[in-house]
């Protein structure tokens, strides 16, 4: 089983006009510090405010008629969790989001005002997961995966076909990874539109599911740590079916981030960049800013999602000035 092209541009024509094509833009200052044109995939802005909308929303239209009668389940960190919702309670579908307490409050809210049953399980994704099971088998609804799931990651894959069109030369393209979905969706619809493209996944230091895995040659656990990218934790699932082997098989790299890299990176998202993402949404900028990426080439970070705690968000920029924005400068006449 696996992920074509055509699913890709399928999924592009099925959910036109339910979610947002969002801009590709050029970064001045990042162009300028790395000597290669930068262009930031704008996805954050995407409704819901992840890109994870694309594959719920994908999935959701695929449902059989008896499906859409009983509902959907998923655990998530949050944002595939909101965009299911989102994409079901719109039509009218029962969906119930079991989640661990390690979910962010802000994200458990968002979840609950759009209609959908929450259940709060354990202490980390992995039991939130044996609940989710439990309902499948107990009351028959249909189980939509974060990422392991063909139709989830064509609908991700749609970011893939966007960049393309906007950057028609062989661009590095820099994908927040955690499950894959986003990761592989993105390297089928690039590579398959331009087999000189290159897709970089990067992931945070602290619990890098995907890269453990991939180092392991199979699906490892990791030990779940607070995050500032909390959207990428949680594991991969050691029975993966599809993105651990398209990952293995597409991604040319994958990085890691510290903590510091990535609030230095939100910062300078913020303040340069004037845009607001979660810790998830700037790992790639944050490879670029660190020096562990070094383009050759036209480059792509894609930033992915825009949920974070405003509370936090303020606290990072507030201690982390950017090398880029140098000292306060005064041009009089003011
Ligand atoms: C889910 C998520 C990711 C990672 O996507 P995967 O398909 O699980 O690799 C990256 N950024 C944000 C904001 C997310 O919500």
């Amino acid at each position: 089983m696996t992920v074509t092209l055509e699913e890709i541009e399928a999924a592009h024509s099925r959910i036109a006009g339910k979610i947002e094509q969002t801009s590709i833009v050029a970064s001045a200052s990042l162009t300028d510090s790395e000597g290669s044109p930068v262009h930031l995939k704008l996805e954050h802005r995407q409704v819901t405010g992840s890109f994870k909308l694309r594959g719920a929303t994908n999935a959701i239209t695929l449902l059989t008629p008896e499906e859409r009668r009983r509902g959907v389940v998923t655990m998530s960190t949050g944002n595939h969790g909101k965009a299911l919702a989102f994409a079901a309670c719109r039509e009218g579908i029962r969906t119930i989001i079991c989640m661990s307490s390690m979910v962010p409050s802000n994200k458990v809210e968002a979840i609950r005002s759009t209609g959908a049953e929450v259940r709060i399980i354990g202490a980390s994704q992995d039991e939130a997961e044996d609940e989710v099971y439990r309902l499948v088998e107990a009351e028959g609804v249909r189980l939509i995966s974060p990422f392991d799931d063909a139709a989830v990651i064509a609908g991700q894959g749609t970011i893939g076909l966007e960049i393309a069109h906007a950057i028609p030369r062989s661009p590095l393209v820099l994908v927040p990874l955690s499950g894959g979905g986003l990761a592989a969706g993105t390297a089928i619809a690039l590579k398959a539109s331009d087999p000189s493209a290159r897709v970089v996944g990067v992931s945070m230091e602290r619990g890098a599911a995907m890269k453990a895995s991939l180092d392991a040659g199979k699906p490892v656990r990791v030990e779940e740590l607070p995050s500032l990218a909390d959207a990428l934790g949680g594991g991969i699932g050691l029975g993966n079916r599809l993105t651990f082997q398209l990952c293995k098989d597409l991604l040319d790299d994958v990085m890691l981030v510290t903590e510091d890299e990535i609030a230095g990176a939100i910062s300078h998202i913020y303040r340069v960049e004037r845009e607001v993402v979660e810790g998830a949404g700037a790992v790639g900028v944050a490879a670029l800013l660190s020096g562990k990426v070094k383009p050759d080439g036209p480059v792509v970070a894609v930033l992915s999602g825009r949920n974070i705690d405003m509370a936090s968000h303020n606290r990072i920029v507030g201690l982390h000035r950017t090398p880029t924005e140098g000292p306060p400068r005064l041009v009089y006449p003011l």
